[in-house]
């Protein structure tokens, strides 16, 4: 029996916004991977196609690496299949990215992954804001709302 009696520490305000970050950061890339004029997406892995709320934010760098988390290059749009029951599919993930931003930059990206990245609550409250309103400017140009991201029809009539 211990002597100290250990309450559990409430999550710090930092993990409640990187929660938060990543929630509003996983929104604003499957609205950015909207195929123009549709509610569909391309895979970036398998290049198939499917309506935009069967997408998740898949990260090419495992998420757990601080330093690429929240790089608008490391996150597309991913079908469920790839990101879920194919671990990713990498491969497929990075000639997706190769075809969009060339070898030089993938590599670059690749690197940047050993890199050490804290943020700061200042940060994150930042970035937050920042894509919120990129989230809202994207659904106003489109004429979509929010919900688009949880629907499962496909084609806009
Ligand atoms: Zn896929």
């Amino acid at each position: 029996m211990g002597f100290y009696c250990k309450k559990k520490a409430p999550a710090s305000k930092g993990a409640e916004l990187k929660k938060k970050l990543d929630r509003v950061f996983s929104q604003y890339i499957r609205l950015r991977d909207m195929l123009p004029g549709t509610t569909l997406f391309r895979c970036i892995s398998c290049n198939k196609v499917y309506p935009i709320g069967e997408a998740d934010c898949g990260h090419y760098i495992n998420r757990k690496h601080m330093s690429t988390r929240f790089s608008e290059v490391n996150c597309h749009a991913q079908c469920r299949q790839c990101n879920r029951f194919d671990e990713g599919n990498m491969s497929g993930y990075r000639l997706g990215l190769v075809r969009m931003y060339g070898e030089t930059r993938v590599a670059y990206l690749e690197a940047q992954k050993y890199e050490t990245r804290k943020y700061g609550d200042y940060e994150y409250e930042e970035l937050i804001r920042h894509y919120k309103k990129e989230i809202a400017r994207m659904l106003e140009e489109r004429g979509e709302k929010i919900t688009v991201l949880s629907k499962k029809i496909g084609v806009k009539i």
